[in-house]
């Protein structure tokens, strides 16, 4: 398990690798934003833990650029700043957890083994999905079949995505709504139907084989045949 801590306090940065190196970790240091920002983007790491204010490039904007460049390793956030406004700022830029400072070490422990367990748990999902000819990215967004860009709206992409994702699995329209809408299914509402259509129409119609099934009185399922 490797960990990076980008903190500019020698003395805390070298107490919390001691720390973890005893446990078993290995551990990498490096004291400024930029240099920080480098290493956490060679993505080789289990965890980053992140100080807010760094020399050169603060905490906040490597988070940022971190995600932007869709590193996904979790970061545990580290600062003085012990306010509301600061924990709901890291965590909107993509910080997974964060400690005030000063912190007991049994404290750190807990929450880097915690994290670790989490990201291990949940493997990262797939970004680009494949049945017969149709092709979705999750990250650029680009929907092609047979080699046709199909432009869809932001709720068919999720819709599609998610069809796609339970390939050959049957999705009720109650779970279809609470994916995708966020809503429990309503019956008076029509919308599930008629996104489907919609679908249909952009990635079926013009094509064969048709991908997306109805499953009388059960709902929906996207597979071969
Ligand atoms: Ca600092």
């Amino acid at each position: 398990m490797n960990i990076l801590i980008v903190e500019d306090e020698q003395k805390v940065a070298a107490f919390i690798k001691k720390g973890l190196e005893v446990t078993g970790y290995v551990v990498e240091v490096a004291f400024d934003g930029q240099i920080g920002l480098r290493m956490g983007q060679n993505g080789s790491y289990d965890l980053i833990i992140l100080d807010v204010n760094l020399p050169i490039i603060n905490g906040f904007e490597i988070c940022k650029q971190l995600r932007e460049s869709n590193i996904k390793t979790p970061i545990l956030m580290l600062t003085a700043l012990g306010t509301t406004k600061d924990k709901v700022l890291g965590f909107d830029l993509g910080a997974d957890d964060y400690l005030v400072k000063p912190f007991e070490f049994e404290e750190l422990t807990a929450r880097v083994k915690a994290l670790i367990k989490r990201a291990k748990a949940a493997p990262l999902l797939q970004t680009t999905l494949k049945v017969v000819d149709l092709e979705l990215n999750s990250d650029s967004k680009i929907v092609t079949r047979n080699g046709i860009p199909i432009e869809l709206t932001a709720k068919e992409f999720l819709l599609l995505e998610y069809l796609m994702r339970n390939k050959g699995k049957v999705l009720s329209r109650a779970d279809i709504a609470e994916k995708i809408w966020d809503i429990s299914f309503d019956t008076g509402t029509n919308v599930i139907d008629l996104y489907i259509f919609y679908l249909r129409k952009k990635i079926d119609k013009d094509f064969t084989p048709k991908l997306i099934h109805t499953q009388v009185g059960m709902g929906y399922v996207l597979k071969e045949k």
